[in-house]
């Protein structure tokens, strides 16, 4: 299995399938098994499963700060 991806809250990331307002970047605000993230264009709020919400990432646009675990 694949280690799950660095994701921090706070990371800010363009995914590769545009939302339905169009926008393409997201802040993330939680992470676990599922991850929280807010499209930066409608300020909507989603929640998806890590291995979904990882392999959508096409970039990281900022770097949240690194949390203990
Ligand atoms: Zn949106």
């Amino acid at each position: 299995m694949r280690p799950p991806m660095d994701l921090r809250i706070g990371d800010v990331v363009i995914l590769r399938k545009p939302h339905p307002c169009g926008g393409t970047t997201w802040r993330i605000e939680r992470v676990g098994a599922d991850i929280g993230a807010v499209c930066l264009t409608c300020q909507r709020y989603v929640l998806v499963p890590r291995s979904h919400f990882e392999i959508r990432i096409k970039q990281f646009l900022e770097r949240g700060p690194v949390t203990e675990p």
